[in-house]
């Protein structure tokens, strides 16, 4: 048997790293997978010196291998849609690299930073909105940077004693080692006004084996610690995502979700039900729904604001209160709830206000749909 066929059968298939190891990046081992269509192949050939792909074995089995439109299949596979042109896309439409403090340090809220851990991820999203990591063409900031010491990063949360609230993030954090990870976590708590850690991480959903009975061990020594995951589709709640997320409960490490709103993925009302019903029977709480965000690659997942206030619609009322994410918007100036308080319309265009009262124009590309036309609803 060649050395790429790694199955469900195989005696490492649960061992995370095996996993890691065997991730597919060529079109050779996809097709180990699924029926490589003409597209996809030209896609992942595009996709060299431009835009990572990886996809680990386990993500890879979810997959229909007939069905093109497969969801996994979309979220994971490179799409010749990444490389129309968009003008209005950005490398990085949230303002993280103009709110950075230090090598990894993005300090936009008054209470609380999020801290860029890594470049590396087991998947690559294709609707991975942190282009400035996961880009090769500019040469992430990753690659250049991530070996560089903490100590700068750790003496500016310490000198900023308003930071009670740090958010592990990426890239993936669990793609460290449990030792590598501890050493972070442990200087963290070091610091007394760091009153709790969140860990922001895929692998619940793209490498459950991650989430390892010493991993969860080991970070119940810091709570309180929270983990924040990112299921898009109920095809992702699986046996092995739901142990992992039972695991990490069974520690008492709270898992809550955000998705993101994806066109053709999860934009429509049966498919976001089931989703966020789904995450209530595996005792993962639904927190954010992020309108997909109009960076490099990724203009084709965007829907329409009123796609998204329609959705919202359709949810309040109608399903579990606990079960309804708060739908925003991530900006420069913060996550903005797209309720009607805070999104404007006038002559000038349409605009939304934060917490603060600062304003700013929303791109056009969230108001028009692919021909042109002014969005009204589905
Ligand atoms: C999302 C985010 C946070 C955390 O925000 P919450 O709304 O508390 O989840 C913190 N800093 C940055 C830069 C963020 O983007
Ligand atoms: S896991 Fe997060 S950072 Fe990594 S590719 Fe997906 S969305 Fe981007």
């Amino acid at each position: 048997m060649p050395e790429t066929h790694f199955t469900p059968e195989s005696a490492a298939w649960s061992d995370w790293r095996s996993q890691m190891h065997h991730r597919i990046t060529t079109v050779e081992q996809l097709r180990d997978w699924i029926h490589v269509t003409d597209q996809e192949e030209h896609a992942i050939q595009a996709s060299a010196g431009r835009y990572r792909w990886s996809i680990t074995p386990y993500y890879a089995s979810l997959m229909d291998p007939d069905d093109p439109l497969c969801p996994i299949r979309q979220l994971a596979v490179p799409s010749l849609r990444e490389f129309e042109s968009f003008p209005s896309a950005s490398v990085d439409p949230v303002g993280d690299t103009v709110h950075r403090k230090t090598n990894r340090v993005v300090h936009k809220y008054p209470d609380r930073i999020i801290v860029l851990v890594t470049g590396l991820c087991p998947v690559y999203c294709r609707h991975c909105t942190r282009k400035y990591h996961t880009m090769d063409a500019a040469g992430t900031y990753f690659e250049t940077h991530e070996g560089t010491s903490w100590d700068e990063d750790f003496a500016y949360i310490a000198a900023h004693p308003e930071i009670r609230d740090v958010v592990l993030t990426g890239g993936d954090p669990l793609t460290y080692g449990d030792d590598r990870l501890e050493a972070i976590i442990a200087r963290l708590r070091q610091i007394p006004h760091v009153e709790i850690i969140r860990i922001g991480s895929r692998c619940p959903v793209v490498l459950p084996q991650r989430i390892t009975p010493e991993l969860c061990t080991m970070l119940e020594r810091y709570h309180p610690l929270w983990l924040n995951t990112h299921f898009n589709h109920p095809q992702e709640i699986t046996p092995e995502a739901a142990a992992a997320c039972d695991r990490l409960l069974q520690h008492g490490i709270v898992v809550q979700n955000q998705s993101v709103l994806l066109k053709g993925i999860n934009d429509d009302l049966p498919t976001m039900r089931r989703l966020l019903t789904e995450l209530l029977k595996i005792r993962v709480l639904p927190y954010y729904l992020y309108h997909c965000d109009n960076a490099v690659g990724i203009s084709h997942f965007v829907t329409s604001l009123e796609t998204g206030r329609e959705l919202m619609r359709g949810l309040l009322g109608y399903i579990t209160g606990f079960a309804v994410p708060q739908y925003v918007l991530t900006t420069p100036l913060g996550k903005i709830p797209l309720w009607e308080e805070s999104l404007h319309r006038d002559s000038t265009g349409t605009w939304v206000e934060n917490y603060e009262g600062e304003t700013m124009y929303v791109n056009d590309l969230l108001l028009f749909d692919d021909k042109g036309q002014e969005q009204g609803g589905k």
